[in-house]
């Protein structure tokens, strides 16, 4: 029966997404437990919802959730963000619970595997090299061509990722990356490989985002979301996806080919993926495959059809009916177009207001607006930044009526952001400034 189901969902992060599977959850007479390295942020911590771990050592991880639950029945994991997912796969197969193979995790995480597996299985891929950060070698000996593009091997949502047009822009990109991964912020979290960088060949083209379930090694798309606005660098922070896709059904159709062949080269086998690629005159390549639903709010972008007569569901529902293998994980997207504009960082600093959020609101196929930066706090634009100001979402009879009132709805928006005074950094006496 449903309610003698337990799932466990691996998370860093506590808030909007994870309220939304324990509604899921709730309503489905699932149990719930949360396996995370936040249980101090927890209600309950030491109760048994939830298990407390340290996702940077995965088998230790695994091998804790395996004793928490010994004796109990569990029927599916599911992992949000990125960090968690070697441990959850490690958990996975100590169980007998279907999900992802852990190296099939692990190349997701690293973006030089990820390259190699993609060019190893004759997919599109620029030509790409690991440099270490420190010193900094000299980019006329590496034999690349410009424009390339730098990045950190295990960060995310575009933290670190700059295009570079030449010699001086190289030099000046290496050692801001060499800044930001030294910083105590980034160092606390210890991810592996923080003393390299990937140089890889610029790829220019159209840029789209998928969503997509795996089911026993099968890939079924949710969604194709554009980005409509040009991501040309030298940053490349997100701004509006929306969906459905306005490519023609035969670029669509050669995107659906070569995510199904990027996740077979992965090894990639069960659960949610969220998924990037380019699409130029030589076809489409791969940018990332990453074995987790997309991020946090953006996921309210997406709704499926259980029946004619219900009201939507949301992405985590859909997911936790299908990790329990529940009915109607297989329901489609709900017909309208929908969009969620991620509203960019202008410059670092400190958020101290936000004005023209009710007219931002007003605007027609505005379905919400949630500014998530918190007042007086530290903001920093990417490359150093990894978070957004706020969310707008909207919905629509088209994507072009969708895009239309995200835009029209960010030019009501005005952030007002003061420069961070610089500090002395305790132990180095550098004087800083968060950002640059
Ligand atoms: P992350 O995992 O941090 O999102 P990605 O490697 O996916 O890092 O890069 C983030 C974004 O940077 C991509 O979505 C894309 O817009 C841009 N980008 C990354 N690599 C390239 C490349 N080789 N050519 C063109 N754009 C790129």
């Amino acid at each position: 029966m449903a309610h003698s189901k337990r799932l466990l969902l691996f998370t860093a992060k506590l808030g909007y997404q994870t309220r939304s599977f324990e509604d899921a959850a709730h309503k489905l007479g699932v149990q719930l437990v949360y396996v995370t390295d936040r249980c101090h942020r927890l209600e309950d911590p030491w109760g048994d919802q939830a298990i407390a771990v340290h996702f940077e050592t995965p088998e230790a991880a695994a091998y804790t959730v395996m004793e928490a639950v010994r004796g109990q029945n569990v029927s599916g994991i599911l992992t949000l963000g990125d960090r968690p997912a070697v441990a959850a796969a490690y958990a996975a197969r100590g169980l007998g619970v279907r999900y992802n193979h852990p190296a099939a995790v692990e190349a997701c995480r690293n973006k030089l595997r990820t390259k190699e597996v993609f060019r190893d299985a004759g997919l599109n891929v620029p030509w790409f090299q690991k440099l270490p950060i420190d010193p900094t070698p000299e980019p006329s000996l590496l034999g690349i061509s410009y424009p390339c593009v730098l990045k950190p091997l295990s960060l995310s949502a575009s933290q670190g990722v700059v295009r570079t047009n030449n010699r001086q822009e190289f030099l000046a990109a290496a050692s801001r990356l060499q800044r930001l991964l030294q910083s105590p912020e980034i160092l606390a979290t210890r991810q592996p490989n923080l003393h390299q960088l990937l140089v890889e060949g610029y790829i220019p083209g159209k840029e789209v985002a998928i969503e997509g379930l795996l089911t026993d090694g099968e890939l079924s798309l949710l969604a194709i979301f554009d980005k409509p606005d040009p991501l040309e660098g030298p940053y490349f922070e997100e701004t509006i996806y929306v969906t459905p896709s306005r490519l023609s059904e035969s670029l669509q159709h050669a995107v659906e080919k070569c995510a199904k062949a990027s996740v077979r080269a992965l090894g990639l086998a069960h659960g949610p993926i969220h998924a990037e690629f380019r699409i130029n005159e030589d076809g489409v390549w791969p940018l990332e495959v990453a074995p987790r639903p997309i991020g946090g709010l953006c996921a309210r972008s997406l709704r499926f059809s259980l029946d004619r007569e219900s009201e939507p569901i949301g992405l985590e529902e859909l997911l936790v009916r299908h990790a329990l293998d529940l009915p109607g994980c297989n329901s489609p997207r709900e017909a309208t177009a929908s969009g969620v504009m991620m509203i960019p960082v202008p410059k670092s600093g400190v958020l101290e207001a936000v004005s023209g959020e009710d007219a931002a609101r007003s605007i027609r196929g505005i379905a919400e607006l949630s500014i998530t930066a918190r007042l007086h706090d530290a903001i920093a634009a990417w490359p150093e930044g990894s978070s957004y100001l706020g969310f707008l979402f909207a919905r629509g009879n088209t994507p072009e009526e969708v895009e239309q009132a995200l835009r029209q709805a960010h030019e009501k928006l005005s952030f007002k952001i003061s420069p961070t005074l610089p500090v002395e950094h305790p132990a180095t006496r550098r004087m800083t400034n968060q950002g640059n």
